[in-house]
């Protein structure tokens, strides 16, 4: 639905509180063409569902903050489709990054880079610096090919909700607020993708995600994982706000936790078998089935009303490590 003439560029807030028609479809052609008018869109990805919008466009940009209830600090993460347009939104590409580029593009790994001077402030929150990513999906190859310039998406979900990593997630948080839902696959990964800011001297792991810090130190040794002091500000602002929470409480264990006598109704995620008691469960194969199902079984949970998710912490290794952090984040957002 297009914007009422009397709401001005500024007036997108506004805007966003006018509840929209939003459609499902799953034609490329139809969501492209949302995307090269101005508009957002949520579309499938490997890692979980992006929320879209055209970089060339600055009120395509503020719609995505709108949607989500983004904080304004919080950049995104710009997606592309070919060297080309990695070569038009980032000024510099050090050796530590094509080596990253070689290996690991297109997938689930987003490159921190000097920006280029005509990415707009809005997508990189006035840093000089902005993420890369090249999605390997099919169809997220296939509408980005078809759009006219770079898009720029954050998870598709709304601020401090578990990521969307299916259709339905997206529309439950999203319908309304837009007009267009590419619909694919649950998306195959689940977390987030791994980011590495190589705009510095050594490459730096800023997030954990499926490409692990293994694989990167096996193509650069030199990469190491950011620390963060609880007084510094993150190198990723993201990183600072809550996260990746369902309603329910999450409580993380370890194996064989002893077992959940609480009055509450609860739930149980983990590689082991669940405690006694609980009235939801899911044993996972391997940390890549955990990351898998963790968001839509938190939202699961949320549907069906459970108080308690006991969450099983994986070990911290491999694909294991992005788990831990969204289960730590979404462990503290529970606990205020
Ligand atoms: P989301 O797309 O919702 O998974 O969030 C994207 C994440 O990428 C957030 O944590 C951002 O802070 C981070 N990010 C995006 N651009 C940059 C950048 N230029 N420097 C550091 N972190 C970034
Ligand atoms: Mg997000």
């Amino acid at each position: 639905m297009p914007a009422p003439e009397s709401l001005s560029t500024r007036g997108i807030s506004a805007y966003s509180l006018i509840p929209m028609q939003t459609i499902v479809t799953e034609s490329v052609v139809i969501a492209a063409a949302w995307i090269n008018r101005g508009e957002v869109v949520a579309f499938p990805t490997e890692t979980v569902y992006g929320l879209g919008g055209d970089i060339s466009s600055e009120t395509s940009i503020e719609k995505i903050f709108a949607a989500k209830g983004r904080p304004s600090d919080n950049p995104l993460i710009i997606h592309v489709h070919s060297s080309e347009q990695i070569r038009e939104v980032a000024s510099e590409i050090p050796e530590t990054a094509e080596t990253f580029i070689r290996y690991f593009f297109p997938g689930p790994l987003t490159l921190i880079l000097k920006k280029n001077k005509a990415v707009s402030p809005l997508v990189t929150a006035g840093l000089q610096t902005v993420g890369i990513r090249w999605p390997s999906h099919p169809v997220a190859t296939e509408f980005l090919k078809r759009c006219n310039h770079p898009v720029a998406a954050p998870s598709a979900n709304i601020s401090g909700r578990p990521s969307s990593t299916d259709w339905e997630a997206v529309y439950d948080d999203l319908k309304g607020k837009i007009p267009c839902v590419l619909k694919g696959p649950q998306s195959t990964i689940g977390l987030e993708s791994t980011i590495v800011d190589c705009s510095e001297t050594h490459p730096r792991l800023l997030r954990s995600g499926a490409v692990s810090l293994e694989s990167l130190k096996k193509y650069v040794p030199e990469t190491i994982a950011a620390t963060t002091q609880k007084h510094q500000q993150p190198k990723s602002p993201g990183l600072k706000y809550p996260h990746y929470s369902p309603s329910a409480q999450v409580k993380l264990c370890g194996p064989g936790f002893p077992g959940c006598k609480e009055a509450k109704k609860s739930a149980w995620i983990g590689l082991s078998a669940p405690p006694e008691g609980v009235t939801k469960t899911a044993v996972c194969q391997n940390p890549e089935e955990y990351a898998y199902k963790l968001f839509s079984f938190f939202r699961e949970c949320d549907r069906e009303n459970i108080e308690v998710i006991f969450c099983e912490m994986p070990p911290e290794e491999g694909i294991g490590r992005a788990i831990r952090d969204r289960l730590q984040r979404a462990a503290e957002n529970n606990d205020g």
